[in-house]
């Protein structure tokens, strides 16, 4: 069923998440002046983010995309974190960016971080669009070196994040309400 954009209430506005992207550009593009830099975008939900906050980087840039998933398509994390697109390319020797649309239990960073140390890479810094620290489980604790907002423990959509597969499409963020039944 389509979801009810009346039900999403604007958190943070289209405007704001583009000076965000633009600032976090430039903080990226300071800290890796005259480097080789590879984004990796988190499939889905960082697409709109990658893709404005790039823009803003005049660092050499490379990207690369890989797709979890630890939601099935609704409002509740399912824990196991599963792969189901593998990067294009060797992260070995690289400075490596992840780039994500949420922080919320922590599962998939985790998960993340283990799996690209693995490969070699010569640095991996994380970068989000979002962080909800309220909503970490079994003590995860981690250093989210660029984060664009804090934001409360809600379930939000929009700019990247879905509800079924709906709401990417948004240009701001917004807290969905679920109607009573749900
Ligand atoms: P974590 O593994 O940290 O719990 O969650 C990471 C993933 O869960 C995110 O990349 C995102 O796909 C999904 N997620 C977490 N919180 C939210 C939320 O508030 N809204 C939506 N749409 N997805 C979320």
């Amino acid at each position: 069923m389509i979801p009810d954009i009346k039900r999403v209430e604007t958190l943070i506005s289209a405007e704001d998440v583009q000076v965000r992207c633009a600032e976090l550009g430039a903080q990226i593009s300071a800290d890796y002046e005259g480097r080789d830099v590879t984004f990796v975008g988190i499939l889905k939900g960082s697409i709109p983010f990658l893709s404005d906050l790039m823009r803003h980087v005049t660092a050499p840039l490379q990207i690369d995309f890989l797709e979890c998933s630890s939601y099935s398509g609704g409002m509740q994390s399912s824990g196991a974190v599963r792969l189901v697109k593998d990067l294009s390319h060797s992260i070995e020797g690289k400075d490596v960016v992840i780039v994500e649309d949420i922080v919320d239990t922590g599962h998939t960073l985790r998960y993340l971080l283990e799996n690209f140390l693995a490969r070699g890479p010569r640095s991996v810094r994380i970068c989000a669009l979002l962080d909800k620290p309220e909503g970490r489980v079994d003590g995860e604790e981690f250093t989210i070196d660029y984060v664009g907002f804090t934001i409360p423990n809600k379930f939000v959509v929009g700019f990247g994040l879905d509800l079924g597969g709906y709401f990417r499409n948004l240009p701001y963020v917004g807290v969905y309400s679920p109607p009573e039944s749900d």
